[in-house]
């Protein structure tokens, strides 16, 4: 069932065709060798993409610099129109894309429709940011001047996504560069290039819709050397990337020695802590979802669970109850919990963490493993699990992108638990599920969590686009989606104007002639 509906997918979103290579007017250029697309929902081939050589990505960036021409002198406003269109699009398409995320990446069909809402909304936000572009005024110290600060377009954007969210990650980075004036090329996870082709071939259609150059936004496919070419290329000033730190770290290399700008979004070991005055039907609900919801391969997963030795068994009892209960399977069926794994090698890691939990000491407290069997012939199934451990172990600190959720217990006060929580190199996402007011603050607090997000009786999962996203220390350090995300994505110019008739110097300085 899920062939044949596929197959209508690609021809509602006009990349229909047994292999799918560049074609004209989606200014993606590629010449390169094939990836094979298989899905982890059943291990079928959905199709062959084309990758970029490095004579098709410089005539993609030869495009997008012509294109930065033109669009850096759109007003603004002008600019969030075209943004509007492409939400319009993308309202229009909303079903066949969440089909295509699903059936590509392997979350659930609801999860997939979720993805495209986020497009839509971060769109709907760049749109009313198109005229709220903001500078400050100043008062300058000498009489008669006026200073301010004012945003122009960078120039070319390049961003790097991961496979986990295949689409939202790029529209959160494309619809604020787009109505920043910029222009943007995109290099997608290798593991999820076609919902790529889908979106490009979207917001191409716009672009031409409204006879602007192609250039605007862009697309190069391949794996790590074709992001490596964005890194290390000087007509590229921001290069956005989201994946692992592993990647951030070199990524961050090669733009810092060429003293461009990186925005980061790497890794996450998101933990939630649960006081003795928790609410504990809402903390299993929270935690479930956060550590199984889309197979554990969120950014923002719940991964460690820090308890209150005084509720720490009913916390314990509770979830395996409710890991008892989970269903596994297609994610295109509305009645399953958890998908499939993204491949066969992401299911290795999951395995090979169990291992090393059990031989560091830790107890696996739920089934667990690979599932076999006709419905999961991908090989890509796994029985999320619940594993007793301690905060120090080596594998606890470690972000392992699976549905693995490590139960740790803390004695005394509330600090003991922030320490645990802090006590890793990753910075993402955090949580305390608690009824306490001083408890809540203590935790919000310059003593609290030091991670990017830190959340009151919701879990560490998900976010709002309205919201800056992004966290700490390893996580990369940067931001992306609402509140003042947008400034990254400008260069801030100072403008001093002087409406006098003297030449008054600052400081006071005096420099006669
Ligand atoms: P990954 O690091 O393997 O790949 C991410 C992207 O980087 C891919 O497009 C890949 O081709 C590219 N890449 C890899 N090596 C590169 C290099 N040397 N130079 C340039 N590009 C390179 O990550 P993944 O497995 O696709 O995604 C999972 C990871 O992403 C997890 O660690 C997850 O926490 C993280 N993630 C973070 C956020 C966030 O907002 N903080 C969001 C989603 C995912």
């Amino acid at each position: 069932t899920k062939g044949s509906s596929y197959q209508n997918v690609l021809e509602i979103l006009g990349i229909a065709g047994e292999n799918k290579g560049s074609s004209t007017g989606t200014n993606w250029f590629s010449s390169g060798e094939w990836i094979d697309v298989v899905s982890p929902v059943d291990g079928n081939l959905m199709a062959k993409v084309q990758t970029s050589s490095k004579e098709d990505y410089n005539k993609v960036i030869e495009t997008a610099t012509a294109a930065f021409e033109k669009w850096k002198k759109v007003p603004a406003p002008q600019r969030g129109e075209i943004v509007r269109q492409f939400a319009d699009k993308l309202r229009a398409n909303k079903t066949a894309l969440g089909e295509l995320v699903s059936y590509e990446m392997g979350k659930s069909f609801q999860e997939g429709l979720g993805e495209v809402q986020e497009m839509i909304d971060i769109c709907d936000f760049a749109v009313g940011l198109s005229r709220q572009l903001h500078g400050l005024t100043m008062h300058s110290e000498r009489p008669g001047h006026r200073m301010y600060e004012q945003w122009h377009p960078l120039g070319i954007v390049g961003i790097i996504s991961a496979f986990n969210f295949p689409v939202a990650v790029w529209s959160w980075n494309s619809a604020l560069a787009l109505v920043c004036g910029d222009v943007c090329v995109w290099k997608p996870s290798e593991k999820t290039p076609l919902t790529a082709v889908a979106c490009q071939k979207l917001l191409s259609q716009v672009l031409s819709d409204n006879s602007l150059p192609e250039g605007i936004s862009c697309l190069v496919t391949g794996d790590s050397r074709v992001g490596e070419l964005l890194s290390k290329d000087t007509r590229i000033p921001l290069v956005s990337a989201t994946g692992s730190t592993r990647m951030g770290k070199i990524v961050a290399k090669a733009v810092a020695s060429r003293l461009g700008k990186s925005l980061l979004e790497l890794g996450g070991n998101n933990a939630i802590i649960v006081t003795p005055d928790a609410d504990i039907k809402m903390t299993v609900i929270g935690a479930v979802f956060g550590a199984v919801g889309t197979c554990g391969q969120r950014c923002t997963s719940t991964r460690r669970l820090i308890v209150h030795q005084k509720v720490y068994d009913q916390v314990k009892d509770a979830l395996v109850e409710a890991y008892g209960q989970l269903k596994i399977g297609d994610p295109l069926n509305e009645a399953n919990h958890v998908g499939p794994l993204i491949d066969t090698d992401a299911v290795k890691m999951y395995l090979d963490a169990l291992e090393k939990a059990k031989e560091q000491g830790a107890v696996v407290l739920t089934e667990s493993g690979r599932l076999e069997g006709n419905e999961y012939q991908s090989g890509c199934y796994v029985r999320p699990a619940v594993v007793e451990a301690s905060n120090d172990f080596n594998i606890v600190q470690q972000e392992t992108f699976a549905p693995i959720l490590y139960l740790i217990k803390y004695d005394g006060d509330l600090e003991n638990a922030i320490a645990m929580q802090n006590g890793v190199v990753q910075g993402l996402s955090s949580a305390i599920m608690t009824n306490n007011l001083r408890e809540a603050e203590l935790f919000l607090s310059n003593q609290g969590s030091d991670c990017g997000i830190a959340n009151v009786n919701i879990g560490t999962s998900g976010a709002e686009i309205g919201g800056a996203f992004g966290g700490e220390k390893e996580t990369g350090g940067g931001r992306e989606s609402g509140s003042d995300a947008w400034k990254v994505y400008m260069r801030r110019q100072t403008n001093t104007i002087n409406y006098t008739t003297t030449i008054p110097l600052a400081q006071g300085i005096k420099f006669d002639l």
